[in-house]
This record gives structure tokens, C-alpha cells and sequence, in this order.
């Protein structure tokens, strides 16, 4: 099976607030473990315009509120932008984060840090999210 790529799948994120970081690594290992795939890659991809991917720290919840705070210092919501829906901030904080993550797998499980978790990054939320994978088996 070296080097087969599984079909395009996709798993739900519901979101809670307008802003905040959902740590996906439970569904991530989930998905990996019904794959029964030991060694290979997982592509990660969000295909919303105004949430992203990525990996940081998950032991201290302050840190994912730190960067919703941190990047909401930067690119504040009431700067004049010209977009007539009115969520240009959370456009910007899309693309400064991005649309998607590799994740290498060992041993059936995420190779992650060990401070280290996978978030979805909601910045126009609430709302029912997605997030598109395709795994590759290197075993
Ligand atoms: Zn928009």
C-alpha cells in the first residue's frame, strides 16, 4: 500500500462563538485510526474563507485565547475595510493563519509535540464548519 492515497473525506466542526480556536485532534486521531494507515501523512484542509488550520499549544487553554486576542489586536474588526459584509477581519486572520496543515503519522497516531494540538480556527463564527482530509499511507 506504499504511497496510496485515500478518497477526499470530510468531518464536522460546529462552532460556538465568533472567534475562538477548536482543537480537532481527537477527531484527527480518530480518522487516522479508522484508517488503520501506521505510517503516512494526513493533508488537512479548511475550505471556508474565513477560518483556518493550525498547530500550537493546547496544555494551556490561555494560549488558543491569546491568539484569538492577539490577532484580534492586530487586524481589528472596525478598521474601514471596503468588503460590504463586514467580516474582512476574519478574511485577513484566514489568510495570516491559513487553509491547511500536513500532519505526519507514526505508529497509527499524529506526529505532535508534546504540547501540541490541531485547531480549527473559527473567526467568523458561530456556524457549522468543515474540514476536507485525504490521508497517505507510506507503510
Ligand atoms: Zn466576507
Amino acid at each position: 500500500m506504499n504511497g496510496l492515497f485515500t478518497t477526499l473525506s470530510k468531518f464536522k466542526i460546529v462552532t460556538k462563538k465568533r472567534e475562538e480556536l477548536v482543537d480537532i485532534t481527537s477527531q484527527v486521531q480518530q480518522l487516522i485510526s479508522l484508517s488503520s494507515i501506521s505510517s503516512g501523512l494526513c493533508v488537512l484542509h479548511c475550505p471556508h474563507t474565513t477560518a483556518a488550520l493550525t498547530i500550537n499549544e493546547g496544555a494551556d487553554p490561555d494560549v488558543a485565547n491569546d491568539i484569538v486576542k492577539g490577532l484580534a489586536k492586530l487586524v481589528p474588526r472596525d478598521w474601514p475595510f471596503a468588503h460590504v459584509e463586514g467580516n474582512s477581519d476574519a478574511h485577513l486572520k484566514a489568510s495570516m493563519i491559513g487553509p491547511s496543515l500536513t500532519v505526519l503519522i507514526e505508529g497509527g497516531k499524529p506526529v505532535l509535540g508534546t504540547w501540541q494540538r490541531i485547531f480549527f480556527c473559527e473567526f467568523d463564527g458561530p456556524r457549522s464548519r468543515e474540514a476536507l482530509y485525504k490521508l497517505v499511507d507510506c507503510s
